[in-house]
């Protein structure tokens, strides 16, 4: 449409450049005729100023009068003709310019046309542009959101990795501790069936001495899902561990005793035995007879134990008893 309309407006314009050529063409005969009238003028009205009626006041008689009419009369004819001609010409000349008026107002019109069309493609241009740069904005808002989105999940995975870590840790640990608790358990059934086989003597009637001076900070019965066999009394470290009664020794424990570490063990007689566990050193040796009151150990925090404390548990044939009920 635009390259039509261009077309148009170059065929108006090569015409309109016609037509001014007519015009001048036109000017310059019109401007001869003039021309002509004026010399005429000059040439029978010597000072310009003389009108025909002067010409026939100026005569002397009336043969001079009837010459100065025909001549005046030929004069006039003949200027008329060429006023008449200037009129026409001049009326070609307006009518020329109306056309030339009419052909500008068109070529105007159509470059209006031209500009409109040019007008509406740019703009259409302009609203390419904004959707072609929302679209890319809209293009890395998404582009972001997908970024935050991986971000999150790499943190998500790195605490799923931290927290299954600590899981698997807890797994280890569980496991360290039941091993633990199987040496125990495994040490505490080797000590049972040893003193199984001691019934001799007689049981002591009375009540057992306190073994440690301190405070009791666990008692017996189930403890953590296993079985404590014994009580606890925290005291200070090397403090003085007594024999809860006369008896013999008949266990001395120097190593890691499945947990007990240092420790020792008493038969009393009548089935009845005491042990006496985590000691930092120990003060008798196996076979030894004791009393009631003598001091045997000496508190500590040897084998699987986690403060200073006397491990104290009371056996009848090898399975342990409250101690409270014994002392
Ligand atoms: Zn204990």
């Amino acid at each position: 449409q635009l390259s039509r309309l261009r077309g148009h407006v170059e065929k108006t314009e090569q015409q309109l450049e016609e037509k001014r050529r007519e015009l001048t063409e036109l000017g310059i005969e019109l401007a001869h005729k003039v021309n002509i009238l004026n010399e005429r003028a000059v040439a029978i009205y010597k000072n310009g100023e003389i009108t025909y009626l002067n010409i026939l006041v100026g005569s002397t008689d009336l043969r001079d009068l009837a010459t100065r009419w025909l001549l005046l009369s030929r004069l006039v004819e003949r200027d008329a003709t060429i006023v008449k001609e200037v009129k026409e010409l001049r009326q070609k000349v307006s009518l020329q310019k109306e056309l030339i008026e009419g052909k500008k107002r068109l070529l105007l019109e159509e470059q209006r046309q031209i500009e409109e069309v040019a007008a509406a493609a740019q703009s259409k241009r302009d609203e390419i542009k904004v959707r072609y740069e929302q679209k890319v904005a809209l293009q890395n808002q998404i582009k972001s959101q997908y970024n935050q989105k991986k971000n999150l999940k790499n943190v998500v995975l790195a605490r799923y990795d931290e927290k299954a870590n600590l899981l698997a840790q807890a797994r280890q640990d569980e496991e360290a501790l039941e091993a633990l608790e199987e040496e125990l358990k495994k040490e505490s059934e080797a000590i049972r069936a040893r003193l199984s086989e001691r019934t001799e003597g007689e049981r002591p009637a009375g009540r057992l001495a306190w073994p440690a001076q301190g405070t009791l900070t666990s008692g017996f019965g189930p403890r953590w899902g296993r079985m404590h066999e014994g009580i606890d009394i925290a005291g200070s470290h090397g403090a003085p561990i007594i024999a809860a009664e006369d008896g013999e020794v008949v266990q001395v424990n120097e190593g890691y005793g499945g947990g007990n570490g240092k420790y020792v063990v008493i038969y009393h007689g009548g089935g009845l035995s005491t042990l006496y566990a985590h000691n930092s050193g120990n003060a008798v040796s196996v076979g030894e007879k004791v009393k009631r009151g003598q001091v045997i150990a000496y508190m500590g925090s040897t084998g699987n134990s986690t403060g200073v404390h006397l491990h104290f548990e009371v056996r009848i044939n090898g399975v342990p008893r409250a101690p409270l009920e014994y002392l």
